[in-house]
Formats: structure tokens, sequence, C-alpha cells
């Protein structure tokens, strides 16, 4: 018995040797454990593995659940995604939008109603460059006919090693509720301004008639009271003009009467009388003529810049960024040119100011935008000047901008359209003659 016990126990014993032996080995053979986090990275965007199983159901839901409406345009033009809002905004189901040309569901028009150029179009811009678009301007068409406002922005879809856009993918929003807001605010701001103006005209007449030693006996500490409140008033005065005409601006009611005009005679006209300030302020205000057309027998021909514009709201123009050069440079020369070549006017204000940091050029013309530093602290102003300016240069296609150096000054860059003589001729004898009465 003793026997027999002990050949078992060696080959119990055996046997548990043999199998935590295997066991061993099974276990060190696992794969290690390296990363518990479940995430994928692709193209910057992160998601969880789960996602990456169930993309399909995952971005429909994302795509339904957006509130903007989302497109997708191949190369071919056609509508290959739809979402349920883009479906909303256009009236066109998905189910029967896509596989159409895009053109004939995201039918784009203008503020009248006439379709957007074939290669104006948002999605066809970002098609042909392969680059982001953006469009707030546009109104959509719906299916039922109606004309929606809407902000658009389109990304290309670019893969790898391929040049063009793969497809384009275009997110795009109702703003009708933002444009009525606008449109109240405007309205409540124009009736304000004009309702306020009249009133204060009084006040200025008053205070011109106490300060009048023929009229009025005032001693000289209200004399005093009286120059500051007329400095005040007529500074108010130029803020309700200037948001009375800014309104018009954004909402396009800005009175406007183009004619052929020779920008030369205007830019010197205005220079002229920015002169007078420039020297009450010590400062040397010089106008260059110059052209690309060239000089003759040593002698300088004086070119002719026909352009299409209204002379009233061009000297309005000229006059604020001359005030502004004046106004913001302490000492130095305010440079006025006049340049061009055969198809653009330009005209070029420099000064020897402040400059204008890198940061807030970019904001410069936007409404009530003024640089916060201690000059502009110092010297009164509202913000609007170039925010007008610039909207009256559109109105006649030129473009307005600023090139700028800290400490060492800034110019202003105007360019209009110009007309060849020939053209300044037809359009002359077409047209009446018809006078430009400012915003009163
Ligand atoms: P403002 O009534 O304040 O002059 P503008 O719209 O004409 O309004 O100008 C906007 C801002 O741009 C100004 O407040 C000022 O900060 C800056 N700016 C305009 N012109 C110049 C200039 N020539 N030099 C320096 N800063 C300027």
């Amino acid at each position: 018995m003793g026997y027999i016990n002990s050949t078992y126990l060696l080959v119990a014993l055996s046997l548990t040797v043999v199998f935590a032996c295997i066991g061993l080995a099974i276990w060190s053979s696992r794969k290690p454990r390296v990363n518990t986090k479940k995430v994928t990275v692709t193209g910057g965007l992160a998601r969880s593995q789960e996602i990456t199983r169930d993309q399909k159901w995952n971005s429909d839901f994302i795509l339904s659940a957006i509130a903007d409406g989302v497109v997708m345009v191949g190369k071919d033009n056609k509508i290959h995604l739809l979402n349920p809002a883009a479906s909303d905004i256009t009236g066109w189901p998905p189910s029967e939008a896509v596989g159409l040309d895009f053109h004939n569901i995201l039918n784009l028009v203008n503020e009248k109603g006439e379709p957007c150029a074939l290669l104006d179009h948002a999605f066809a811009k970002a098609l042909a460059t392969a680059q982001p678009v953006r469009d707030s301007n546009s109104w959509l068409a719906t299916r039922g006919g109606k004309r929606i406002p809407i902000s658009l922005i389109v990304s290309p879809v670019v893969s790898g090693g391929s040049k063009g856009a793969e497809s384009v993918v275009g997110v795009f929003r109702d703003i009708t509720a933002e444009r009525q807001e606008e449109a109240q605010r405007s309205e409540f701001i124009s009736t304000a301004s004009h309702e306020m103006r009249t009133p204060l005209a009084a006040i200025d007449g008053y205070l011109a008639l106490a300060l009048n030693e023929k009229i009025s006996k005032v001693d000289a500490n209200a004399r005093k009271y009286l120059e500051k409140a007329t400095v005040a008033t007529q500074h108010l005065s130029v803020l309700f003009r200037d948001l009375l005409t800014s309104s018009k601006a954004e909402d396009g009611r800005l009175a406007s009467y183009p004619a052929v005009v020779e920008l030369g005679e205007i830019v010197e006209q205005v220079a002229e009388a920015g002169r007078f300030h420039a020297k009450e302020k010590g400062l040397e205000l010089k106008f260059i003529m110059s052209s690309s057309d060239g000089t003759g027998g040593g002698k300088v021909i004086r070119p002719l810049y026909y352009t299409y514009i209204d002379p009233n709201r061009m000297r309005e123009v000229l006059q604020n960024i001359i005030d502004n050069a004046v106004k913001y440079t302490a000492e130095g020369t305010v440079t006025i040119r006049l340049t061009g070549d055969a198809s653009v006017a330009q005209i070029q204000i420099q000064d020897t100011g402040p400059g204008i940091p890198a940061e807030d050029v970019s904001h410069l013309f936007q409404k009530f935008y003024r640089v916060d530093n201690s000059m502009t602290r110092s010297v009164g102003g509202t913000g609007l000047g170039l925010f007008i300016s610039k909207k009256i240069i559109e109105l006649y296609n030129g473009r307005i901008w600023v090139e700028s150096e800290l400490d060492k000054g800034s110019t202003f860059f105007i360019n209009i359209p110009r007309l060849t003589t020939n053209q300044a001729l037809e359009i002359q004898k077409k047209q009446a003659i018809t006078t430009s009465p400012l915003d009163s």
C-alpha cells in the first residue's frame, strides 16, 4: 500500500509540473496588451473604434442631426449627398436630388432674382480651384420658387495624390431672420439719426447766435463753454450723418448718380481743401500726378483718368481718407498720388503717421472699428468713415485697401475702373446730365 501510494504521488506530481509548464508557455505566448484606448485618427479627425465600425450609421446620424444644410457635389457636378436640413431649405427630397446636376438643386441668384453666372457659383468655383469659397450675399431659389438669403461655405475634398478637388462639401444656412433683424436695426438707426439731426441743427444755430458778438453779449467764461458746446454739437452732427449714410449703405439705399468723371479734377480739388487743414497742423501736403502713359518732350503730359462714378460720393471718400491722414499724423507729410494703367485709375494717400498694427488692418473697414491706441483715443472719430468709403468704392466696382507699417505711416489705395476716352465719349453721349444731391 505504502509502495503504490508513492508511485501515484510521483505520477501526480509529474503531471502537475507538465500542466504548469504548458500553462506558462501559453501565458507567455499571449499578445501583449499595449493600448486600452480605442481611437482612430484620420485627416485631423479623431473617432473611437466603435464609430469606425459603425461608420455609415454614425455619419448618417450626424448629418441628420446637423441643423445646417450639407451637400456633397462630385467632380461630375452631380449631387452625391444631401442631408435633411438641405432638403428642407431647397425643397428637394434627397431621393430626387441625389444624382442631379447641382445647378438644379442649388439655384443661386442675386438680390434681384437674376441667376448667378455659371462660373461664379460657389460650388463651381470650389470644384475648379480646390479652394474653400465663402458666400454670404447669395440667395437660393427653392424648388417652390421662393428666394431665401443664405450664408454658404464650400470646402474641397482633396485626396492624397490628386491635384484638383475630388468633390466639394457645402454647408449653408437660411439667414432670413438675421437679415430681418439687420433691416430693423438699420431702419431704427436711420429714423433716429434723421429725427435727431433737426433739433441738433437748431442747437447749433442758437449757439452760433450766442457766440455772435453783434447779437449777444457773453463774458469770457461763458464764451469758452459755448465754444466747447459748439464743437460737441458738430461732432454729434457728423456722427448722425455718418450713421444715416452707413445704414443706407448697408441696405443698398445709398443714393448714387454716376457720370463720366475725370478723376484728376476731383482729387486735385479735395487735395487743395485738405492742404488748408494740413497747414494748420504744420504738415506738408503734396499732390503728385503720374502715369505709365509717359511724358512728352520733357514736358509732363497730364493724363486724363476717365471713370464712371458719382463725383460727390468720390469727394466724400477722398475727404475722409485725407482727413484721417491729417488727423492721425503728428508731423511730416501727407502725399496724394494719382496714377494708373489702361484699365485702372489708382489714388494713393500716404502719410507719415503712427501706422496701423497688422492685427487691426483686416478689421479697419468694419463698422465702428477704431484702432485702440492713445492716438485714436485722443482724436475724435466715429469709426464709420472707412466703412462708408468701402461701400461707396464698391458701388463703382472699385477696391480700397491699406498698407501700413507701425511708426512709419500708412498708405490707402483706391482703385477705380478706368474708361478709355472713346468709352467716356460714348457714355456721355448716351447719358442725360443728372445732378447728384447728397443725402440730406
Ligand atoms: P474715425 O472716425 O475713427 O477716423 P474711420 O473709419 O475713418 O473712423 O477710421 C477707422 C480707424 O482707422 C480710425 O479710428 C483709426 O484708428 C484708423 N485709421 C484710419 N486712418 C488712419 C491713418 N491714416 N493712420 C492711422 N490710423 C488710421
